[in-house]
């Protein structure tokens, strides 16, 4: 038995044909996850067929010996490295998978979306895009397989990370990784590929392990819904379930939607040996607190620093399994965690087709079955996060009488237009221009900047840093002259934003908010640059930028033939 192996989930999504059983196959094979048996039964119906050794067949032959209960007991494929264990998360239709990872019966952590090399760009992989969005899968690598058929050419390669990555940006999706690949011969699968030595990244088996886990349950901001409120003597027992987070005595707490402040009080317990000061997910207790407001069930209790989002109008992505169809202005009930209130769908934004991934142009109403981008009403405000930050207090059920008829993911909240993107924390707002692209238009002679489509980018947001005409590493800070903060970015994340004061200079390479590199190697730099900053904002001279920035170390200007062709927007 492996005990306290970190477990990790991906799907492999992809156009049919692409590759993805040859891949999982390989994967499976290449870790010894397979049994000889299956691999001699392969190598005989390959024979007996005539045809080569077929990687793909080696799935079927997994899953036949899983369904005759030979090897595990579970339908899912596994496998693992050094590091930990994979599963897996079978995705045999996409009306399964969304149905699914809605309802939080799967949990994809991370995707491979596989694009054949030779065929380029689908539909299908342009709809696989969507979905990863739709799900808020936010880690992703594109494998670009049988690059063995266009001769392991590199530029081929980056102009299908070029054309990918830029449809993938417009949904939100930003790939950490793009990796060339031939699954059939196992180029870049566990090796570093020889026949793509300009390849300079991680090959596929190294580069999952790279993939960061998820925080845990107990390391997330806490949020505790009331269940129950009981009067017990002459205290008032709050009762119910961490769902995330930890909380000890002392600790002050904020109840929303109402936001009343206090403190825990004591955490209760049965018999002196359960006593404690600390309690933490999944747990069911009773806290009292020091101020004996009114607090009743569906209430939600989180630290006074971090509390969730408090709305009654939303958007979210739903999956309907009802007998009748989801429509406009009629009431429903949405319970999410211990809260239940009466809703109705302000505007169905999109619908999709989960069985074919089409999308339904101005669709009225939502079938049994469709997906939906919806935007939800409710009587009253409840307490939520976003789904990609939080799954328990981010996802919800619909009932339609006395029916769950659906489920639904958030995905924010109702912004007003925004024209710029943004990295935020709280109050902290810094304004970026460093994912916009640059193109010197030949028909014009002269250079244009595009602009990214607007983006607030909170903590813990995957940023988009492979562009058409940037890449940044995966660590590096971003100074903002404007509002003296800078934003740090830690394996393409936004990690934590800070002031000029609180910034301690670590080495690694600082970029201006349009995305040019600082000039400054180590502290002494970093605070002449600080100096000079002062007195370049009273006379706006040209030669502090032309001192300290460096535009060409991670950006580079394209060529476009006209300019007609910018900030066009894929709609699906
Ligand atoms: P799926 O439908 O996405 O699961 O695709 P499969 O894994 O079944 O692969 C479809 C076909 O492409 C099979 O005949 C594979 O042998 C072939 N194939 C997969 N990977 C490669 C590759 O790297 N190079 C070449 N030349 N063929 C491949």
């Amino acid at each position: 038995m492996k005990n306290n192996r970190e477990i990790f989930n991906i799907v492999v999504v992809g156009h049919v044909d692409h590759g993805k059983s040859t891949v999982i196959g390989r994967l499976l094979y290449d870790t010894k996850s397979l049994t000889e048996g299956a691999i001699e039964r392969v190598k005989r119906i390959s024979k007996e067929k005539g045809k080569p050794f077929e990687y793909a067949y080696l799935l079927d032959a997994f899953e036949e010996e899983q369904k005759q209960g030979i090897t595990i007991d579970t339908t899912q494929l596994q496998f693992h490295t050094a590091k930990r264990d994979y599963v897996i998360i079978d995705a045999p239709g996409h009306k399964e998978f969304l149905k699914n990872m809605i309802s939080g019966a799967a949990n994809a952590e991370a995707a491979l979306l596989i694009i054949d090399a030779q065929e380029g760009i689908q539909e299908q992989s342009k709809r696989h895009g969507y979905i990863l969005s739709l799900l808020g899968i936010q880690k992703v690598y594109v494998l670009v397989n049988k690059m063995d058929l266009i001769q392991y050419s590199e530029e081929k390669f980056n102009a299908i990370k070029l054309e990918m990555n830029e449809f993938l940006n417009n949904l939100h999706v930003y790939p950490l990784k793009y990796i060339p690949v031939s699954a059939f011969f196992g180029e870049n699968l566990t090796f570093c590929s020889e026949k793509m030595a300009w390849y300079k990244g991680e090959p596929l088996l190294t580069a999952i392990d790279l993939f960061e886990k998820d925080k845990g349950l107990q390391e997330k901001p806490l949020r505790f819904p009331i269940q129950d409120v009981y009067k017990f003597d002459n205290r008032r027992i709050i009762a119910g379930r961490i769902e995330t987070g930890s909380l000890r005595v002392g600790d002050e707490i904020t109840i929303s939607p109402t936001n009343k402040v206090t403190k825990i009080k004591t955490i209760e317990y049965w018999a002196e040996r359960d006593r404690t000061e600390r309690v933490q997910a999944p747990m069911a207790v009773g806290i009292t607190v020091a101020d004996e407001f009114f607090n009743q069930r569906g209430e939600v209790i989180a630290h006074s620093d971090n509390i969730p989002l408090i709305a009654d109008v939303f958007r979210a992505n739903i999956f309907w399994m009802g007998k009748n169809a989801l429509i406009k202005n009629k009431e429903y009930k949405l319970k999410l965690v211990t809260q239940a209130v009466e809703c109705e769908i302000q505007s169905i934004n999109k619908v999709i087709d989960a069985t074919t991934l089409g999308a339904i142009d101005d669709a009225k109403a939502v079938k049994t079955n469709d997906v939906a981008e919806v935007t939800i009403r409710t009587k009253k405000k409840i307490c939520f996060d976003e789904f990609k930050n939080n799954q328990i207090t981010g996802r919800f059920v619909i009932v339609d009488g006395y029916d769950v008829s659906g489920g639904g993911i958030i995905s924010g909240l109702v912004m007003s237009a925004r024209s710029a993107s943004t990295f935020s924390k709280q109050a902290m707002q810094m304004v970026i221009s460093c994912f916009d692209e640059y193109y010197y238009i030949l028909s014009e002679g002269i250079v244009k900047r595009s602009k990214g489509k607007p983006h607030t980018f909170c903590i813990g947001d995957v940023i988009p840093s492979v562009g058409v005409t940037y890449e940044y590493p995966p660590d590096f800070d971003v100074v903002d002259i404007q509002t003296k903060l800078i934003a740090q970015i830690r394996k393409s994340k936004l990690y934590d934003i800070v002031t000029f004061a609180a910034y301690q200079y670590s080495g690694i390479p600082l970029l201006d908010s349009n995305g040019l590199v600082l000039r400054v190697d180590n502290d002494a730099d970093f605070s002449q640059f600080i100096g000079e900053l002062a007195s370049f904002e009273e006379v706006g001279l040209a030669e502090f930028p032309n001192k300290w920035f460096d535009f060409a170390k991670f950006r580079q200007i394209r060529y476009l033939k006209t300019s007609k062709s910018l900030n066009i927007e894929y709609h699906i």
